[in-house]
C-alpha cells in the first residue's frame, strides 16, 4: 500500500486545528487503498497549536509532529517536513483551511496517472483586498519576465509532490528559501487544477506588506541575476551620455568661456548620477548579503522534539 504524507506547516493555528482535523479526516475516510501520515510542523507557535496537535495523535496514530525550537517561517518550515516525510507521495497543506482538503482526491488521482507535480490553482481570491491582488498579479508578472524560470501565478505551496520530487527539492539547501520558485526550477511533469480559494476558517495571516515585499527580493534575487545586469546597463547608457555632455561642457567652455552660472544643470546631474549609483550598490548590496548568508552555511533549522522524542539534532542538515 503506497503512504501519503499531509504536510501542514503550523504557526499559532490552535484556533482552526480541530476544523482543520474533521475536514481532512472526512476527505481521507473516502480514499481507499491508500495509508495516509498527517504531519505537522509546528513552527514555534506562541498558543496551544503543539498541545492540541499532541491530543490530536493520542487519538489519531496517523499523526505526527515536528516542533521547531524556534519560530522559523514556512519556508524552513516546509523543507523541514520534506526531510521527514515518510509517504510516496507528499500533500503541502495550510493549516488555515485556505487550502480545501476536498481537492486531495484529484491530486492523487492525477498522481496515479503519472504527474509528479500537481499543483491548485487559484481561480479566485476571496478574503484578499484589492491592493494586495494587484501587487501579487505585478510582482509574477515582472518575475517571470526577468528570472527565466516558467513560474505558475496564483498558486501557493498547495500541491502533490511525488518522492522524486521531494527527493530533488532536498537536494536545495539554500537558506534563505523561495520555495515557489523551486518547485518550478526542480521541474518534472506538473499538472495543474483550479480551485476557490477561502479566507482563512480563522485567526490571523501572519504575511503583512513588509513580509511580502521581503519575499518578493527574495524571489527575484534567488531565480535571477537580472538587476544586476539592469543595472551595468543603466550604468552604462548614463555614463555614456555624462561622456558626450563633459564632452560637449569642454568644448563650448574652450570656445565661448564661462560665465558663472548653471547650478541647476550641476545639481540635476549629480543628483541623477548619485540616485542611479545608490541604486546599484543597493542592488550589488543585495546579492552580496545573499551570499554572506549561503557561505556560513548554517543548519536550515533545529528540532526540539519528533512526535515527542528529544531530537539531538546530530542529523540535521540532511
Ligand atoms: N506559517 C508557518 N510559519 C510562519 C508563518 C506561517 O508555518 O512563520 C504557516 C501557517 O500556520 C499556515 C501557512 O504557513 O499554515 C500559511 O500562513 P498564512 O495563512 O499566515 O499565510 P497566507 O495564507 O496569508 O499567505
Ligand atoms: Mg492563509
Amino acid at each position: 500500500m503506497k503512504t501519503v504524507t499531509i504536510l501542514i506547516p503550523a504557526y499559532n493555528e490552535a484556533e482552526v486545528l480541530h476544523q482543520l482535523y474533521n475536514r481532512l479526516t472526512f476527505v481521507l475516510q473516502k480514499i481507499s487503498f491508500y495509508q495516509f501520515e498527517i504531519l505537522f510542523v509546528n513552527d514555534g507557535s506562541k498558543d496551544a497549536t503543539l498541545e492540541i496537535i499532541k491530543n490530536l495523535r493520542e487519538m489519531d496514530g496517523r499523526i505526527s509532529y515536528i516542533d521547531f525550537s524556534r519560530n522559523f517561517g514556512k519556508e524552513i518550515a516546509m523543507i523541514a517536513g520534506l526531510d521527514y516525510v515518510k509517504g510516496d507521495a507528499v500533500i503541502i497543506l495550510d493549516a488555515d483551511l485556505q487550502d480545501p482538503p476536498e481537492l486531495i482526491p484529484e491530486m492523487i488521482r492525477y498522481w496515479e496517472e503519472g504527474y509528479d507535480d500537481i499543483y491548485a490553482k487559484r481561480r479566485t481570491r476571496s478574503g484578499e483586498t484589492m491592493f494586495k491582488k494587484w501587487t501579487a498579479k505585478t510582482f509574477y508578472k515582472i518575475l517571470k519576465k526577468v528570472a527565466r524560470i516558467p513560474i505558475q501565478e496564483n498558486t501557493g505551496d498547495f500541491r502533490l509532490l511525488d518522492k522524486r520530487c521531494v527527493e530533488a527539492l532536498k537536494k536545495l539547501r539554500e537558506s534563505q528559501r523561495y520555495t515557489k520558485g523551486m518547485f518550478s526550477w526542480i521541474g518534472y511533469n506538473k499538472k495543474e487544477i483550479l480551485f476557490d480559494r477561502d479566507s482563512r476558517a480563522a485567526g490571523v495571516s501572519k504575511w503583512n506588506y513588509l513580509k511580502l515585499m521581503d519575499l518578493a527580493i527574495e524571489g527575484i534575487t534567488s531565480f535571477t541575476t537580472a538587476p544586476l545586469r539592469l543595472s551595468v546597463i543603466l550604468g552604462s547608457i548614463v555614463s555614456m551620455w555624462a561622456f558626450i555632455y563633459m564632452a560637449w561642457i569642454i568644448f563650448k567652455t574652450l570656445l565661448f568661456g564661462e560665465s558663472i552660472a548653471g547650478y541647476p544643470s550641476l545639481m540635476t546631474v549629480m543628483l541623477f548620477l548619485g540616485g542611479i549609483q545608490l541604486l546599484s550598490l543597493g542592488i550589488i548590496g543585495e546579492y552580496l548579503g545573499r551570499v554572506f548568508n549561503e557561505t556560513k552555511r548554517r543548519p536550515l533549522y533545529f528540532v526540539d522534539e519528533y512526535n515527542g522524542q528529544k531530537e539531538s539534532n546530530s542529523s540535521t542538515n540532511k
